[in-house]
């Protein structure tokens, strides 16, 4: 069988476009410099430069991983410091150090996961998860879905959980690419999802999809799929063509652009 490139996940569809109401933030440029030009030198190096926040989010879920590998530690005093250490937290910057034991604290007062049956919890550092094959018609792709933790409900419902760190919103399209996958990987169980803020303690409602919003879903990830590996192909044609494939935004999103040093459609200030 030949290798399937085509692809789609929750990332990819945020790439593609905002939650509803944050439509000024979006820039297609963005999806441009990080999937179609990831590789160069520069743009390498600029995926790579600030990874605090993703620092935190990986030794956040490690850290409930961690507690919950051995329960028992929760009621220890130094429960917090034994967790640190696991996570080697000191040889990180003092930033990532100060949010994560806030996290690891705020987490040992509430233990959410705690009595739950838990089924799935992941460490955080695993890499890009086994992707689930899904045909659409004729079309065939893999979803990616990082699903940080399921656990049951007394009533059987799967609860797929997703961790946050940082100040973004929830986003409820990430809620429905996990229930869609749930739907491939344990079909015979019924699926909510939610989110938890593990440094606000901010949880989400419960988030339910009927069969025909997951059709729907699928419908919409199978077109992201498609027209992401048309508009590579194009890029890779005809590279002088990138701002024709991935159209800037110039605006109020260049200020916390990653790419702005190297953009040369970005614009510094932008009048109220
Ligand atoms: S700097 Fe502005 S125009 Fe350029 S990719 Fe970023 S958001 Fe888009």
């Amino acid at each position: 069988m030949h290798k399937i490139w085509q692809f789609a996940s929750y990332n990819l569809w945020s790439l593609f476009s905002s939650p509803v109401g944050q439509e000024y933030w979006h820039c297609d440029m963005k999806r441009g410099f990080t999937k179609a030009r990831k590789k160069e030198p520069q743009v390498k190096a600029l995926l790579e430069q600030d990874n605090t926040a993703q620092r935190i989010g990986i030794l956040a879920q490690k850290g409930v991983y961690e507690f919950h590998q051995n329960p028992p530690i929760l009621y220890r005093k130094d429960a917090v410091e034994q967790v640190a250490e696991i996570l080697q937290l000191s040889q990180e910057s003092a930033t990532v150090q100060a949010r994560v034991t806030a996290i690891l604290k705020k987490y040992r007062e509430n233990p959410i996961l705690l009595g739950k049956n838990i089924v799935k919890l992941i460490r955080g550092d695993e890499g890009y998860p086994k992707p689930i094959l899904i045909k659409q018609g004729n079309y065939l792709f893999k979803l990616f879905a990082a699903i940080d933790c399921i656990f049951t409900e007394p009533d059987g419902t799967l609860h797929i959980l997703d961790f946050k760190t940082g100040k973004s919103d929830f986003d409820r399209r990430q809620a429905f690419v996990y229930l869609l996958a749930a739907c491939y990987l344990y079909p015979q169980q019924p699926a909510i999802a939610s989110f938890y803020n593990l440094e606000t303690g901010k949880a989400s409602e419960d988030i339910k999809a009927t069969n025909a919003q997951l059709q729907a879903i699928q419908s919409e990830l199978t077109q992201i799929a498609k027209q992401h590996q048309q508009d590579l192909r194009r890029y890779r044609q005809n590279p002088a063509c990138f701002a024709e494939v991935f159209p800037p935004n110039p605006g109020f999103a260049c200020r916390y652009c990653a790419f702005n040093s190297i953009c040369k459609f970005s614009v510094s200030e932008v009048s109220a």
